[in-house]
């Protein structure tokens, strides 16, 4: 096993806490582009993310939509921020590392565990050709729908269920991204990858290690991308 990528504590989803190019916001009508593009300079390349279109997703994709109202002004923030019903949005440097080590050249069908508010899908959306994304609780996974669709999103496939199983109709896919922590890998999920298919997962109780698997012809390579910090996968609602 090897270790890559960055070290230190990144904070994914803390606890308490392309096809067709979607139509984004117009510059002159989104108040928050200043801040989004400083975000991007400081938070994420800064701190070595270099893909360039990851960068481009990180800077078209308006976060601030993707939070509720009245917490907006946090949006471009360098942390989590809650998202209602005990979860949070990542922190913008997380998705950014996560969706980086994905390696997407834009013809992938990729499964995201976590729908959370749809930031991270949005990012993905733009860097994949299908995205498949599973939320467990109802009412967060059908909000991110509605502002999803509402963006002009339309390469999302939604599914309100249990992440642990996948999406076993709909697999293999090229590329599996776990939002949510399971305490170990999820035997079921790197079962749904193709050979040469990457998963990035967040593994541990308390705090995490970042892992990257990648399905080869005899098995499965790991590598570890630092300490990260997700909200639990849960069994079951509840
Ligand atoms: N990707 C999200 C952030 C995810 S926070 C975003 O961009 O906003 C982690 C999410 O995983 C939470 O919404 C939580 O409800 C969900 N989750 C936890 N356990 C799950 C499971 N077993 N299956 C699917 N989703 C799960």
């Amino acid at each position: 096993m090897t270790r890559i990528g960055r070290t230190g504590l990144a904070l994914g989803c803390l606890l308490s806490l392309a096809a067709a190019l979607p139509p984004d916001l117009p510059a002159q009508t989104d108040p928050y582009l200043q801040q989004r593009l400083q975000m991007v300079e400081e938070q994420i390349q800064r701190r070595g993310v270099k893909r360039p279109s990851v960068v481009d997703a990180m800077k078209q994709v308006p976060r601030h939509l993707f939070m509720p109202e009245g917490l907006r002004e946090e949006a471009y923030s360098d942390g989590p921020q809650p998202i209602g019903d005990g979860q949070t949005i990542s922190q913008p440097y997380i998705v950014a590392l996560m969706t980086e080590l994905l390696g997407l050249m834009g013809d992938e069908r990729v499964l995201e565990i976590g729908t959370g508010s749809g930031y991270q899908a949005a990012v993905l959306s733009r860097l994949a050709k299908e995205v498949y994304t599973i939320e467990i609780r109802a009412e967060l996974g059908r909000r991110a729908r509605r502002t999803l669709e509402e963006l002009g999103y339309d390469n999302i496939h939604y599914r309100i269920g249990d992440g642990y199983a996948g999406w076993s109709e709909a697999a293999p896919f090229d590329a599996i991204l776990v939002t949510a922590a399971p305490p170990e890998v999820p035997r079921a999920l790197v079962e749904q990858l193709k050979v040469g298919g990457k998963m990035v997962v967040p593994v541990g109780r308390y705090f995490q290690d970042l892992q990257v698997i990648t399905r080869t012809e005899g098995g499965f390579r790991t590598e570890f991308a630092g300490g990260v910090r997700f909200v639990p996968m849960i069994k079951n609602k509840d």
